[in-house]
Order: C-alpha cells, then sequence, then structure tokens
C-alpha cells in the first residue's frame, strides 16, 4: 500500500467512525501560560497547538487545507495578532500540513528530514496536486530546540513510530507535549510505515516527563491517564501478536483471536475488524517473516 492510499485510509477511519461536530466552533483552548490547543472541528482534519510569544508565534500542525488553516489562523487571531513565526510539522500526512500556506507564508517550517522528503515526494503526486504544500525550510534528525520568549520548545524524532519521521513537540515549561499522531484520544491509531514496537518505547518515554496534558493528532486533549491508556492499547496488542504468532498462528485466526474488550470505550470498537483487527495486521506484518 502507498503512502497516499495509507493516508486516505486512516483518513476515512476517522470519518467513518468518530462522532460529527457539524455545528461545533472551532476554538482554541488553553492548556498551560500562553499555550493553547486548537482542537478541528473536521475530524480529518488535525488538531493545532500554538504558542505566543513575546514577539511571535510558534504553530504545531496547520489542518488539511487553506479552509482548515483559515479556521485555525481565525482562532489564533481570536488570542493574538502576532505574527506566527515557526510551523512545525509532525508528520508529512497532508492532514497535518495542507494549511502551512494559509497560516503563514513566510514562516519558518520545521519537520523531520523524513517528513521533508516525504512532503516533496507527495506534492508530485497527481492525485494531491491540489494541495499546495510548504515543506520545511529548517530541518533535523534527531532534535531541536526554539527559544520564544522565555519559553523552550523541543522538537524532538522519537524513532519509527505512527510513520518513519514523526516529531512529538514538547512544552517543558507547561507540561504539555503535542503528539501528532502518536496519540489519538480513545482511539485506535493509522498505523503508516512505522514501527508499533517503538512506538511503544515512544510512549514509554513521554509517559517519565512530568506531562499534564496531551494534544492528540485528533480528537479531543488528553490528560496524562489518557495517553498511558494509549500506550498500554497498543501495549496489550502487540503483546497479543508476538504470543499468538510465536504459537504459529496465521494472520487470520490472529485478527479472529485478539481480545480488546478492556477498550469497548474506543470509538472505533463497533467497526472492530477494520481498526482492532486492522492493527493487529499492521503489527504482524511490521515483525517480519514468521519464526
Ligand atoms: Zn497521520
Amino acid at each position: 500500500m502507498n503512502a497516499r492510499s495509507l493516508w486516505i485510509r486512516c483518513l476515512t477511519t476517522f470519518l467513518a467512525f468518530s462522532c460529527c461536530h457539524l455545528f461545533a466552533q472551532p476554538a482554541a483552548k488553553q492548556i498551560g501560560k500562553d499555550l493553547y490547543a486548537y482542537i478541528s472541528d473536521n475530524d480529518a482534519s488535525a488538531n493545532s497547538t500554538f504558542l505566543v510569544g513575546d514577539t511571535g508565534i510558534l504553530v504545531v500542525d496547520t489542518g488539511l487545507n487553506a479552509i482548515e488553516g483559515t479556521k485555525l489562523l481565525s482562532a489564533i487571531r481570536q488570542i493574538s495578532h502576532l505574527p506566527v513565526k515557526y510551523i512545525v510539522n509532525t508528520h508529512y500526512h497532508p492532514d497535518h500540513q495542507g494549511g502551512n500556506r494559509t497560516v503563514r507564508p513566510d514562516a519558518v517550517v520545521i519537520s523531520t528530514d523524513f517528513t521533508r522528503d516525504r512532503t516533496l515526494a507527495i506534492a508530485k503526486a497527481p492525485n494531491l496536486e491540489a494541495f499546495h504544500f510548504q515543506p520545511a525550510n529548517l530541518t533535523f534528525q534527531h532534535k531541536i530546540t526554539i527559544y520564544l520568549s522565555s519559553y523552550s520548545v523541543e522538537i524532538f524524532f522519537p524513532g519509527k513510530a505512527h510513520t518513519s519521521g514523526d516529531a512529538l513537540v514538547y512544552f517543558p515549561d507547561q507540561h504539555v507535549i503535542a503528539m501528532g499522531d502518536l496519540f489519538l484520544n480513545r482511539s485506535c491509531p493509522a498505523m503508516d510505515d512505522g514501527s508499533a514496537e517503538n512506538w511503544i518505547h515512544a510512549l514509554d518515554q513521554v509517559l517519565q516527563w512530568p506531562i499534564e496534558s496531551a494534544v492528540p493528532g485528533h480528537f479531543e486533549v488528553g490528560t496524562r491517564a489518557d495517553l498511558q491508556r494509549f500506550r498500554d492499547y497498543l501495549n496489550d496488542l502487540y503483546n497479543q501478536v508476538t504470543a499468538m504468532r510465536q504459537k504459529g498462528e496465521t494472520l487470520d485466526q490472529i485478527r479472529q483471536n485478539i481480545h480488546m474488550e478492556k477498550y469497548s470505550d474506543f470509538r472505533q470498537y463497533p467497526k472492530y475488524e477494520a481498526t482492532f483487527a486492522d492493527n493487529a495486521a499492521s503489527i504482524y506484518k511490521q515483525l517480519g517473516p514468521s519464526p
């Protein structure tokens, strides 16, 4: 499956199984000193996080397209009229970066090298030409720290997880982290060409820090407990798939035999086959040839 079809699958998962907020207005919610979460009212468009400094603003992810970018910008303008200086893109999926040009065409755009490379590649895809991507002009391999007024913003690559080049954005002064699609609140994730095993390690690392709020790629802001629960979902699924595979069960058997009833409050549980079982299949494939 190529990157585009993976992303579309991710998109349709959100559209099909999330509750619709047809009449909700997008708004920014304060989650720390000078720090805000923008929870999109369109589940096919990613959430954003923004930090307001003394002379400019840093924004993490900009939504699906110009329409969503405009909605985000108007929510930002309800808080501040300072220029957006920095845009961080957590990964290359269009629903996280399609609004870059709308939010600020001459902002410094920051991402991993991988995200920039994939953005340049998908920008040439014939079906995606309606998107006017603004790829990063500042990239990093492991970590970069931005100092905005008295605040620091730590942007780092935790290893393969949702994709092969995600960035997490930690705001240590506010005890907040913007997780991109490494966290969806009460929700199964989409798995691109990443690593569930390393994803669990990344979540364990993040959970060692004094996090009070985590902004997910989609849906409502999570607490530390919500992040822990999402980590437990991935870990439970990973352990079940590896144990069954060790016993020689086939992929079809594994899809049937996983037990994830503990997570029946996840929004996709009614469509178990398309989500929980698909996540199990992704893990199975990541593990490589059967033992
Ligand atoms: Zn994604």
